[in-house]
């Protein structure tokens, strides 16, 4: 029998989200149904419910950085079990066929991974994501989530913990190396504490002098403001690897500069504009640009035993679901320290 969840939902692009309730079904043969503890708000939830990309269909429930408990599995599930501390990300099914998919790149589905929010499942159904009290997943796309993580911490590293730690791998961040994060949010402030458990020399490059102090005690050897323009003068041809968190339109070329030889500037940051740049500040240093989305299931689950080796987990002011509209508010004024998350029980 489907079930009815409590949860947040946006009934249109302008109006603040509201309490109602989604339509869970039964979990299949391979399925589990997962008691939602908490939800992080990443900002993508933001552009999502605001229409700030196209192709919503509302009303929607987002959500996409899930942590919570098993509490039924379908007759065949074999990978996890009723009193599991499981996560779901970004996405919850993908063609598992493509070669993207063999690889172990579900993100990189050819078909398109299927999202935990405001896409179709194969029961035809709209998917419906955190922002409620439970949810139906099939196995292979639920995370374990280590026991020294609290599951209040563990959520976001279901999206902003995998959207960095996946190009701080891919690009090799570690010992010698000199790899900055620009913008100190949700995302920022992981890729801080994964790029310095790695190993490698991390600076901040923040708005403001505002989270200085934060940024040092969570792992930053260096912290500038880019409202300084001093800041790019000093920097010149710094840095082996940037990531870019920003969500509004920045001056990608003022950051290629910052690069040393070889160089690559990432971006993970998804302005709804297009980006331009130089041909030089490529073409000078030999710089590149990147660009990189989430992470794979294997993956996912190698950042949550790293980030549970290393006692990682996100900075989080948790708070009830009455709150989720001023929470907006805040992650767009940048006032975030450093993930809103949301206590499920308050649906
Ligand atoms: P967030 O918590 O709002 O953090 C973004 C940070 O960017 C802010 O805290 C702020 O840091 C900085 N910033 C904001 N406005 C700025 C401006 N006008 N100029 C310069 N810097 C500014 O957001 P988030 O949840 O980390 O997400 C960041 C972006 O990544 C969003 O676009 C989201 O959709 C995207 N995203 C992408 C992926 C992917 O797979 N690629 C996954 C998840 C999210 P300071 O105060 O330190 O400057
Ligand atoms: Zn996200
Ligand atoms: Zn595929």
């Amino acid at each position: 029998m489907p079930t009815l969840a409590k949860a947040y939902i946006a009934v249109s692009a302008t109006a603040p989200l509201q309490p109602g309730t989604v339509e869970r079904r039964e979990p299949g043969e391979f399925e589990l149904q997962i008691a939602i503890k908490f939800a992080g708000i990443c900002h993508s939830d933001i552009h999502t419910s605001r229409g700030d990309w196209s192709g919503v269909n509302y009303p929607l429930v987002v959500g996409h950085e899930i942590a919570g408990v098993v509490e039924a599995v379908g007759a065949k599930v074999t990978r996890h079990s009723v009193g599991d501390r499981v996560g779901v990300g970004c996405f919850v099914d993908s063609c598992r066929e493509c070669v993207n998919c063999r690889a172990g790149e579900e993100q990189h589905c050819l078909s398109g991974p299927t999202s935990t929010y405001n896409a179709v499942g194969r029961d035809g159904l709209p998917t419906a994501g955190g922002y409620s009290t439970s949810i139906v997943v099939d196995e292979n796309y639920v995370l374990r989530i280590p026991d020294g993580i609290p599951l209040e911490t563990a959520a976001p590293l279901l999206c902003a913990g995998i959207t960095m730690y996946s190009p701080l791998r891919t690009w090799a961040a570690g010992p010698g190396k000199r790899v900055a994060v620009i913008g100190m949010g949700g995302l920022g402030h992981m890729g801080v504490k994964i790029a310095a458990a790695m190993g490698a020399e991390v600076t901040v490059l923040s708005q403001s002098l505002k989270k200085q102090e934060d940024a040092i005690r969570l792992g930053a050897k260096h912290y500038y403001a880019t409202a300084d323009p001093s800041t790019f003068e000093i920097l010149r041809g710094h840095f082996d690897l940037i990531v870019n968190t920003v969500s509004a339109d920045i001056d990608i070329d003022e950051y290629l500069s910052l690069l040393a030889l070889d160089g690559t500037l990432v971006l993970v940051g998804l302005p709804s504009m297009p980006l331009t740049q130089r041909a030089w500040s490529l073409v000078s240093f030999r710089r590149s640009l990147a660009g990189s989305k989430m992470g794979g299931i294997r993956q996912t689950q190698e950042m949550l035993n790293f980030c549970a080796a290393h006692g990682l987990g996100a900075e989080v002011e948790v708070i009830p679901a009455s709150k989720i509209n001023d929470a907006y508010e805040r992650v767009l004024a940048s006032d975030v320290r450093y993930r809103f998350v949301i206590d499920a029980h308050t649906f």
